[in-house]
């Protein structure tokens, strides 16, 4: 078993990974930054080190080289990346293994093969994972863009293939948009990933989002852990997931599961990964991508079969066999994750930065608050808007929504504006209520946020 990690993140998710740690008696080590020095997430590890004074422009938690020098030069044994920053970066783990440090995370040449998009999508296509349609691999210029949305017809959806976040993407209606949107993914593309191939898929109208979580170890075992719904998104970004989905039935959820499985099978996946999927009114699936990490969104997933999917995964990166199998598995009631975001939500979700001044947390046995915030914690731009995570857990949908909206009245967080406003009124949505949502709930059903 691994004896130390180093956290390369900061915020709620490593606060989270230190609290599995601890429990297995692993030493922790926190990186300080100058931007952040006297952040939350410092007092979760064991130990805190500085980050290196260097000349590098590279922001600190996507430093490959000093992360893993600090590895090296403090004798910790493995690296866990949390997710965001250099947690889908196969140089990461290519460098990890090159200087004798365990990544905590899939091999490298999986992390390559499922982060490149038009890759993971042959991969699963291959797999006989069904594929919405569309272009063959990479569209290189504005005639073979056309010609691909013309085979399978407007709408389609243009798509970095490096992309993540949102980043490189336009939804194309006609075929007169095209050129412009093609132009502007591409470019787009090139500025945020530094690489400009863009492919082209047919556009699905109000799909669910739905993402199976599957966990392998290097001894062959692969198993699922179920599903999460995260079809409340605003602008292609997730801010309230759910665990199951209201949408599957015992035999769609068996087929989805059965298909991230066998995809899992076709990369010799080792590791924690989510097989994400979109499904159509017609209650048909189609790949989406892979994503080769830990998701923001893992606890609801956690609360309902009870498994710590840190300590799966540290487990695995130690070379551990996976301690259950799948009849182990079992989904139980029902958990929702609320993202509270840093966020004006009366001026288009803009980020909101500020001193926290006072926080009151919900109570109750069925609430898990995720948390990288403290009073006196500066929320500035240098990161990511999320602050918190609220999750409960209850015996039915119908009583989640209804703790989830006591647990949010309960929530106060002052000093800086927050989504919390916002999960309220998506708790008390009809739509959101009936669970025959889908991913134009925001922008359809409740324009007056948007
Ligand atoms: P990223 O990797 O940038 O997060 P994804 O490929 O995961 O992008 O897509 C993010 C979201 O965009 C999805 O959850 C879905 O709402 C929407 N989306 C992506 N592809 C399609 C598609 N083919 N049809 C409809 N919506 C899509």
């Amino acid at each position: 078993m691994i004896q130390s990690i180093l956290i390369a993140n900061r915020g709620e998710i490593a606060i989270r990974i230190a609290q599995t740690a601890k429990r297995m008696g692993i030493t922790t080590y926190a990186i300080r930054t100058a931007k952040e020095p006297e952040a939350l997430y410092l007092s979760a590890a064991d130990h805190v080190i500085n980050f290196p004074n260097t000349d590098s422009t590279i922001p600190e938690f996507l430093d490959i080289e000093s992360i893993v020098a600090i590895a090296k030069a403090n004798g910790i044994e493995a690296i866990h990346p949390g997710y965001g920053y250099l947690s889908e970066n196969a140089l990461l783990a290519d460098h990890c293994q090159q200087t004798g440090v365990i990544f905590i995370g899939p091999p490298a040449n999986v992390i390559r093969a499922m982060g490149d998009k038009i890759t993971a999508k042959e991969i699963a296509g291959k797999a006989g994972i069904p594929m919405p349609g569309g272009s063959n691999g990479a569209v290189s210029n504005v005639e073979a863009a056309t010609q691909a949305a013309q085979k399978i017809g407007f709408p389609v959806i243009i798509k970095a293939s490096a992309g993540g976040g949102g980043r490189g993407m336009r939804i194309v209606h006609k075929a007169k948009e095209l050129p412009r949107l093609f132009n502007e993914a591409s470019s787009e593309a090139l500025r945020a990933f530094n690489d400009p191939s863009v492919f082209v898929e047919k556009y699905l109208v109000s799909p669910k989002h739905i993402e199976m979580q599957v966990v392998a170890d290097a001894h062959g075992n692969i198993i699922h852990l179920g599903e999460r719904e995260c079809s409340v998104q605003r602008k292609h970004q997730k801010l309230i997931e759910e665990a199951p989905s209201p949408a599957l039935t015992p035999a769609l959820r068996a087929q989805m599961a059965e298909a991230a499985v066998n995809l899992a099978k076709a990369v010799n996946y080792q590791s924690l990964g989510t097989v994400e999927f979109l499904l159509d009114k017609d209650n048909k699936f189609y790949f989406m991508e892979m994503n080769t990490r830990i998701q923001v969104e893992h606890p609801v997933t956690e609360m309902i079969t009870g498994v710590d999917l840190v300590e799966l995964q540290i487990r695995i990166a130690s070379g551990e066999k996976l301690p259950i199998c799948q009849a182990d598995v079992k989904q139980n009631g029902w958990a929702i994750e609320c993202r509270i975001n840093a966020e004006d939500v009366q001026s288009g979700f803009a980020p909101a930065t500020g001193t926290i001044k006072g926080i009151r947390f919900p109570q109750g046995n069925h609430i898990r608050f995720d948390t990288g915030i403290a009073r006196g914690s500066e929320v500035t731009p240098h990161f990511d808007s999320m602050m918190a995570k609220l999750i409960v857990h209850k015996a039915s949908r119908k009583d989640a929504i209804k703790a989830t909206m006591t647990a949010l009245q309960q929530l106060h967080i002052k000093g800086v504006k927050t989504t919390i406003p916002f999960c309220k009124a998506v708790m008390d949505n009809k739509l959101f209520k009936s669970g025959n949502y889908n991913t134009s709930l925001i922008e359809e059903q409740m324009t007056d946020l948007v």
